[in-house]
């Protein structure tokens, strides 16, 4: 099934908000089996709803929308949807009622305006709304040579649209489905080479009609696949899923630090924790993330003895070796990571990872002159990958 999301504001179009809902919906609606084909964003303007709806009708099953529900003149989702499918709005009585009582449980009287919230296209069905007054609209639109399109009206208020798909629309979106779905993704988060590099090293498993799907996105310098499988339960997403993770693994080696939402320290500090080895760090050269995250990962420094910003640290790899051996020493560390700026008269910028160990040093120059708002990032991430190489033994 084809889907898309419209989400509809003068709000969103000028940038004032961002748009929270899509996101929300849209990653439920693929969880769901509907395959999201469009994220359609619209200003309150009749002409340009009535267009997006149409649009949206012609080419996707199930369209879910958020935004102008409202009482108000900026609020046009009720009328566009209905110009859209063809029919007029009629008053539904019994919404009409249930929102008088809402404003008379509140002890107040209802604005003749907020009568606009019982309107609804003909044919079309409230969606209850426990939290606001506003119902949202459920329908269906026939279309000459296809199937019929499902529409589904939330309001924009995420605390109400959130309940309303959860109780109303998924059921109704799970019973449209010929044969139930069920889509489930494993994450493999990849340190060490470009994506471009990546992708060439496994071409076929990246090829867009594969099945299972693997996607390819990158984030400062980390490269995730996400693989997606979609079968009768998660079972047999899980055992599909299986023979395409195994055969990443085996092309791309020690290039596969970790999954989901790990990152390098996790991995770092969990083989350090399962060797009984401590650790000390002195930075030099990722503006502080590389002790940030540590101290994250490990808040009561059961592994990193010492971690610290040393913004004076001489640059080079003489003066990263030496520190690292100095800090060990001092600190008492099993092994000691000392991340410095590479030498200044080098053609291309780059950092020094010094590791420490019992009887000697790892020392690698990296160049690192990629976009200034990653540099920080991946010197840090540079430098737990040297730390996570020496522990694995992968060289
Ligand atoms: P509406 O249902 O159009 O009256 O929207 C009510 C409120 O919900 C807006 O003022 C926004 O604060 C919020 N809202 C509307 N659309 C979105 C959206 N797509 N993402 C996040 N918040 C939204
Ligand atoms: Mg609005």
């Amino acid at each position: 099934m084809r889907g898309e999301i419209i989400a509809i504001g003068d709000e969103l179009t000028t940038g004032q908000r961002l748009d929270t809902n899509t996101q929300w919906l849209a990653s439920r609606l693929t969880d769901a089996g509907v395959h999201v084909l469009y994220h359609t964003t619209v200003a309150d303007d009749l002409r340009a709803n009535v267009d997006a709806f149409s649009a949206a009708i012609s080419r996707a099953d199930v369209v879910v929308t958020t935004g102008g529900l409202g009482p108000t003149a900026d609020d046009l989702t009720r009328e566009s949807m209905a110009a859209a499918a063809g029919v007029p709005l009629e008053l539904d009585e019994v919404s009409l009622a249930k929102i008088q009582e809402m404003f008379a449980s509140r002890g107040r009287e209802m604005p003749e305006r907020n009568r606009l919230q019982a309107m609804f296209p003909a044919g079309a069905r409230p969606i209850g709304n426990e939290h606001g007054t506003a119902p949202g609209v459920a329908m269906s639109v026939d279309r000459p040579g296809q199937g019929p399109c499902s529409l589904f009206a939330l309001p924009g208020v995420p605390a109400e649209m959130k309940p309303m798909w959860t109780d109303s629309v998924l059921p109704a979106i799970q019973t449209l489905q010929p044969a139930p779905r069920t889509i489930r993704h494993r994450r493999l988060k990849c340190f060490g080479v470009g994506e471009s590099h990546l992708e060439q090293m496994m071409p076929e498993l990246i090829a867009r009609q594969r099945e299972p799907l693997v996607g390819i996105t990158v984030h400062k310098a980390t490269i995730t696949l996400r693989i997606t499988a979609s079968g009768a339960d998660e079972a047999a997403c899980r055992a599909a899923i299986a023979p395409t993770e195994d055969e990443i693994r085996q092309t791309l080696g020690a290039l596969v630090f970790g999954e989901e939402d790990e990152e390098l320290q996790h991995v770092v500090l969990r083989a350090l924790a399962s060797l009984g080895q401590t650790l000390a760090v002195w930075d030099a050269a990722s503006d502080g993330l590389l002790v940030h995250w540590l101290a994250q990962a490990d808040p009561n420094g059961e592994v990193v003895l010492s971690s610290e910003v040393t913004p004076r640290l001489q640059r080079g790899e003489r003066a990263a070796s030496s520190a690292a051996e100095r800090l060990r020493a001092d600190r008492g560390a099993d092994l000691a990571l000392v991340l410095a700026r590479g030498e200044i008269d080098l053609p291309v910028e780059s950092v020094v990872v010094a590791i420490a160990y019992e009887g000697g040093v790892r020392l690698r120059q990296i160049p690192n002159a990629v976009h200034p708002d990653i540099n920080a990032d991946r010197s840090a991430k540079l430098a737990l990958n040297e730390l996570r190489k020496r522990l694995m033994g992968a060289e």
